[in-house]
């Protein structure tokens, strides 16, 4: 028996050390898989339904590979439970002495060279007082801190904007010649890195490594001979968002400030510096109102001929290279003036790449804010960045998830990243859907696009919320049907309502669980990653099936490049995405062999058109019934069987 069988065996180390630890099937053999796989260096695209056990089938073999191996995922809660729970847990079960580590992308570290600067300098850049309370209490944790992560401050919001004051970036980090260098937290925990067996990253971080050209100083991640990626639906989209060029409101008006702060240290006599970077944060303001008012996300097609942009465009473009003429000279001063003018080059080139001509392979396209803007060029391909990414990684890969398959085939996965080579395995979910759950297809529902259709869901799901008692995810799939939503059910409804954006995500989800009665309303966030577990989720109600919005200038220039190969953008791309999408929303129901529920499934496309077999075919085998009195039935018995 191989030493990963005899973990998992009955009388196996798990069993003796695991408290509850029993044998299964299917959590044995993709150990197994993984396990060839490793040993064979092949690459292996593994789906493991919910309750299958897939983080202790992919980590047992990793640990016991003797092999240096990169585990990566798609969040840093993911993160943070493998490297402090799950790992620590099978290192004493197995008596495996490998060493392990976490390392996170580098805003998740305070910078003590930054930190200081912002203590001493920071004046200049004219924080509120409430700023400067956070300031305060991110100062007095730094003192104490090991890690430097800044996931263990819990008195500062994470939306609070010091913490971009005192992380570092790719651009504005010193690297070698930072005079904080020794006491660098992201240094130390690439080091812990370089010596572990195991390291725990996030895609963020792998698809940095990739393009390396983005990080301040050395090798990113350390050298490894096996790559897991554990929720690999993600994997492709994190490539859109990270790979390309961006440049952005907040990007330029750090370098001013930056910029002031370093002067204050070592050029308190450059006024001509001073007022260039305050030249530069008002023109990037220039540009922003000339990108018109309201939020805005197009393809740059849209505003490319308006006079007032490309004057904005000149005024700013103006301002940078004037910063960058008087940091030149400012440069011999000191090591932070120095890098400022290496980042206000970088900006430099970076709107020359913006405004090069359109090519095939990418889309130029912006974004507003309230206040700022950003301009990207984002690639089409990731099949070919990921081909040259494999390439230059000698390891072997692994992608596993609870949804990576439409209708049992792995294609669009494959097809995404370009593996042809890969071995597909799937696991179902151990649990027993047909008893555990009820799928309800409400009849009578209008075209979803309509005005009255928000309206329409609510109507239709209120028997169900009310034989479930409240107890349900309300999920949505734009933020305009949230609102909606929100505002006819609020104080029309006896169940108290949880709505995405009132509270941080943690805190709503602990109080709608202690309300006992609650519904919850949220859009994507909620649709992964949140796991509610026995009687507190009960139904859970998707409004609508999750097609890509075509009017992302992503999503329709990806489209439109398909459509140019030849193919069906719709069955290629758009199908099979929101096929994933919905099974990830599905998957909040049942999260464990007690858990008992409905899955309200409003879209009427589902039984009216022919694609909708396929999301059928591609969700857990439930019962389905269009039937409200089934409804209400399956509730009562479940009660029942509760006692
Ligand atoms: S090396 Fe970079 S991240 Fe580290 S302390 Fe210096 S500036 Fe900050």
């Amino acid at each position: 028996m191989s030493p990963v069988a005899d973990a998992f065996s009955a009388e196996g180390p798990l069993a003796r050390a695991l408290g509850g630890f029993r044998p299964r099937e299917a959590q044995s053999e993709m150990a197994l898989a993984v396990e060839q796989a490793i040993r064979g260096g092949r690459c292996l695209i593994a789906e493991a339904g919910t309750g299958t056990g897939k983080t202790f089938a992919y980590l047992v073999p990793a640990l016991l590979s003797g092999k240096r191996v990169l585990v990566s995922t798609g969040t840093r809660n993911l993160q943070d439970q493998l490297f402090h729970k799950d790992l620590p847990l099978l290192r004493r079960a197995l008596a495996a002495p490998a060493k392990i580590a976490l390392l996170k992308g580098r805003s998740n570290y305070v910078c003590p060279y930054r930190l200081e600067n912002v203590v001493d300098f920071g004046f200049r850049a004219g924080f509120s007082e409430q700023e400067v309370d956070h300031l305060e209490r991110i100062r007095r944790w730094s003192k104490t801190t090991r890690s430097g992560d800044i996931a263990e401050v819990h008195d500062v919001p994470e939306s609070s904007p010091m913490w971009r004051s005192v992380t570092s970036t790719a651009e504005n980090c010193l690297g070698q010649d930072c005079a904080a260098y020794e006491d660098c937290h992201v240094v130390h925990a690439r080091k812990e890195a370089q010596d572990a067996q195991v390291t725990v990253i996030n895609h963020h971080l792998l698809w940095a490594d990739w393009a390396v050209k983005t990080d301040g100083f050395g090798e990113l991640l350390p050298e490894a001979d096996v790559i897991i990626v554990d929720e690999a639906h993600q994997f492709a989209d994190t490539a859109t968002q990270f790979l390309g060029i961006t440049l952005s409101t907040r990007q330029l008006t750090e370098l001013a400030d930056d910029t002031l702060i370093e002067l204050g240290k070592d050029a308190p006599d450059m006024g001509g510096l001073a007022d260039a970077a305050t030249l530069l944060k008002n023109d990037t303001q220039v540009l922003r109102n000339a990108l018109g008012e309201g939020l805005r996300r197009e393809a740059w097609h849209a505003v490319s001929g308006s006079e007032a942009v490309s004057l904005g465009l000149k005024r700013m473009e103006e301002s940078l290279l004037s910063l960058a003429a008087q940091l030149k000279l400012a440069s011999v001063r000191g090591k932070g003036l120095e890098s400022c003018w290496k980042r206000c080059d970088e900006f430099i080139q970076r709107l020359e790449a913006f405004l090069a001509e359109d090519t095939e392979e990418s889309v130029r396209w912006f974004e507003t804010h309230r206040r700022g803007f950003s301009l990207s060029r984002t690639p089409l391909d990731i099949a070919g960045e990921f081909a040259r990414f494999r390439k230059s990684r000698q390891a072997t890969w692994i992608f596993t998830s609870a949804t990576l398959s439409v209708s049992g085939r792995f294609e669009h996965f494959s097809r995404q990243l370009g593996i042809a080579d890969a071995e597909c395995r799937r696991w179902e979910s151990p649990f027993d859907y047909r008893r555990q759950s009820l799928l309800y297809l409400p009849a009578g529902l209008p075209e979803p696009g309509g005005r009255e259709y928000t309206r329409a869901v609510l109507r239709a799901a209120y028997p169900v919320l009310k034989a479930s008692r409240g107890r349900a995810f309300l999920l949505f799939t734009s933020h305009q049907a949230l609102t909606e939503a929100a505002s006819i059910l609020e104080g029309k409804t006896e169940f108290p309502l949880f709505v995405q954006g009132t509270q941080p995500k943690a805190k709503l989800l602990e109080a709608f669980r202690a309300s006992g009665n609650g519904l919850l309303l949220g859009t994507a966030s909620f649709w992964e990653g949140v796991d509610v577990r026995g009687e507190a989720l009960s139904c859970v109600v998707i409004d609508k099936l999750p097609f890509a919005s075509p009017g992302d200038p992503v999503v329709s220039a990806r489209l439109e490049a398909i459509r140019k190969r030849g193919h069906s953008p719709f069955g290629v791309f758009q199908l099979p995405a929101a096929v994933i999408t919905l099974k990830q929303g599905a998957g909040r129901l049942i999260r464990d062999v007690d858990d008992r529920g409905v899955l309200v499934l409003a879209d009427p496309r589902l039984t009216a058109k022919s694609y909708g077999r396929v999301f059928l075919d591609s969700l857990p085998p439930m019962r389905i019934t269009r039937d409200p009195n089934a409804v209400r039935a399956f509730f009562a018995e479940a009660k029942e069987a509760a006692g």
